[in-house]
């Protein structure tokens, strides 16, 4: 079976030593195996996603010498087949409308933690399946996948119901992270998903959504995030990291590719500490 890696960005700012780090890590893995190497631009938070990041971590990732195959898969250019996914989930009853704001749900207080903060009350989970009840049309909702309805179709699938009823599709756009990531990977036939260890908690929930939809399960690497000198995963406040600055600073690809590359954690914390030296 053919090896197919990918390398999944959110264009929200410049690509840093750790995305680098990323890119490196699925390139090599494809290319070692003879595989399949991908890009997707993951850009459906359209507050946050911009074109031209998108254009710069194209030519970022250009510079360090990483080639893929196919052209760039831009989720913004298949958000329709988003929305068909969520309407299928919505005629089995696996989803609901939720009309709560951020503020409403962070009224609802002391909800229990999962892995990706509160958990979801319910407050909208019996409300929109009471038989007459009607809202405006004008009213934004979110989509939030029922839970305990999905685990009940998927038998074993129990630890992702930590979860809680996670937002599916957001008021402003028709699929969430988990659910159009899990879709790509489908549709683009990814055999094998490589990612920081930051994303490794939203396996379970990524299980879920593939069995629920019928999707095949990709194998998981997780690699460990490049720090700081003060330990902390880098990040945009790390600027200094940036490929941009690196490159302006006098690096060639060549030794960002060798700093980004293995071993991450010793080799970034000396890079961090000769970028903090060399940047304004
Ligand atoms: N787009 C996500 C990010 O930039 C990662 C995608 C993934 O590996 O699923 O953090």
């Amino acid at each position: 079976m053919t090896l197919i890696t990918r390398f999944a960005p959110s264009p929200t700012g410049n690509l840093h030593l750790g995305h680098a780090h990323a890119a490196l890590y699925a390139w090599l893995r494809a290319r070692a195996a003879g595989g399949v190497f991908l890009l997707r631009m993951e850009d459906i938070d359209s507050q946050r996603c911009r074109p031209a990041f998108a254009k710069a971590i194209i030519e970022d990732l250009r510079w360090l010498g990483l080639d893929w195959d196919g052209g760039v898969r831009v989720q913004s250019d298949h958000l329709s087949e988003y929305a068909s996914v969520v309407t299928a989930l919505a005629s089995r009853g696996l989803v609901y409308r939720c009309f709560c704001s951020r503020a409403d749900v962070a009224r609802a207080g002391s909800a229990p933690h999962g892995p990706e903060g509160a958990i979801y009350p319910g407050t909208c989970r019996s409300i929109s399946t009471q038989a007459g009840w009607v809202r405006a049309p004008h009213e934004p909702f979110a989509w939030r996948l029922n839970m305990q309805a999905a685990l009940l179709e998927v038998p074993g699938a129990v630890d992702a119901a930590c979860f809680g009823d996670v937002v599916i599709a957001r008021r402003d756009s028709p699929g969430s992270y988990h659910l159009c990531s899990v879709h790509d990977d489908a549709v683009q036939s990814v055999t094998l998903v490589t990612r920081g260890e930051d994303l490794a908690a939203v396996r379970p929930l990524h299980a879920l959504l593939q069995k629920l939809c019928g999707w095949p399960q990709p194998h998981y690497e997780h690699f460990a995030l490049l720090t700081d000198t003060t330990g902390r995963r880098l990040s945009k406040r790390n600027e200094s990291m940036s490929l941009r600055v690196m490159r302006a600073a006098g690096a060639t690809s060549e030794s960002v590719r060798l700093l980004a590359g293995f071993p991450p954690r010793p080799v970034a914390r000396a890079a961090s500490r000769l970028y903090d030296q060399v940047s304004p």
